[in-house]
């Protein structure tokens, strides 16, 4: 069994989502929002694809506005406006911003300029990421460890210290970490080691955070359908994609249409009184933490 027996997004998607065959699935069509986020903004980094793009399709389903960033490239800018579109045709707010993570000053302009345009951010999810597979620690360059740390981490830093300052009681942030920060795939170090950190920083802003009324998790998802992984894999192993999953104990890799609700639950009143924690959509593999 594999990803093929997910019913997949039966509509014409844009840029990224041409390498994904068949297409990825971002929300269910039964999916009926209950206003959970009504009058909440969220910013949602590389909210343009993948887990990111679910994300806000649900969120703009529960009624929260929604501020995505992407790449400045032809390729995300039209993943981004296929998302906007989306959201607009059914009557929610999205607004784009393109930009460069890696970069401090990046993250406080991108934060002011929400905040320009929308007064007020209310659920910071730290979704984009980046992965490079690596076979040979011996080959695993000082640019390459840089890179991966100042997308997948150091953003989050940047992104967490700019919002805070006008968050509030029942506000949130919400990273994403992976189910590799238990497993450690042998090609992954620098990933990895990353999503470890994005794990412990979680808990740590929590303890930090939590009299204040803010919240701070993560989501650990286990093996995804999204241009990341064919970008990566696809190019060390394209034979690999076939089966991409099939080792979860669901015996398939999940849909990013699986990972959009567990944000919409731990953005939400739901969770309420659940901070510093991370969840698991990850197929039934097991983790410790
Ligand atoms: P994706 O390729 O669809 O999304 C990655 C996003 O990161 C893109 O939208 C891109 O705009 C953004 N990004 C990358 N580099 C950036 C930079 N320098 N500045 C700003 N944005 C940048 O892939 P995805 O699988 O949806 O990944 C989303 C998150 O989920 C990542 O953090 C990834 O590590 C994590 N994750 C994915 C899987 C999976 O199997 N797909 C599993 C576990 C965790």
């Amino acid at each position: 069994m594999n990803y093929f027996n997910i019913h997949a997004q039966e509509q014409d998607l844009p840029g990224s989502d041409e390498q994904l065959k068949p297409h990825a699935e971002f929300i269910h069509k039964n999916y009926a929002g209950s206003h959970k986020l009504k009058g909440k903004v969220a910013l949602i980094t590389g909210g343009d694809s993948g887990i990111g793009r679910s994300v806000a399709l649900h969120f703009a389903k529960e009624g929260a506005q929604v501020a995505i960033t992407c790449l400045d490239t032809e390729v995300e800018l039209a993943d981004a406006e296929w998302v906007k579109d989306w959201i607009e045709k059914e009557g929610g707010v999205c607004k784009i911003y393109p930009v460069d993570l890696r970069e401090s000053q990046n993250c406080k302009d991108l934060v002011h300029h929400v905040l320009e345009d929308f007064k007020r951010i209310n659920i910071l999810v730290n979704n984009a990421g980046t992965q490079f597979p690596n076979e040979d620690f011996a080959t695993l360059t000082d640019e390459q460890w840089l890179n991966t740390f100042a997308v997948n981490i150091h953003s989050i830093f940047y992104l967490s210290k700019a919002v805070l300052p006008q968050f509030s009681s029942g506000d949130v942030i919400i990273n994403t970490a992976s189910v590799n920060a238990y497993v450690g795939p042998k090609a992954l170090i620098d990933y990895s080691a990353t999503k470890g950190a994005i794990i412990s920083f979680t808990r740590a802003l929590s303890n930090q955070l939590i009299s204040q009324g803010i919240r701070v998790n993560a989501v650990a998802p286990g093996p995804v359908w999204t241009p990341l992984q064919p970008a990566t894999w696809g190019k060390v192993d394209p034979e690999s994609m076939e089966n991409f999953g099939s080792d979860t104990p669901l015996g398939r890799c999940g849909q990013p249409s699986e990972l959009g609700p567990a944000y919409v639950f731990l953005a939400s009143q739901d969770s309420s009184f659940i901070s510093g924690q991370t969840i698991h959509p990850n197929g039934g593999m097991m983790v410790g933490g």
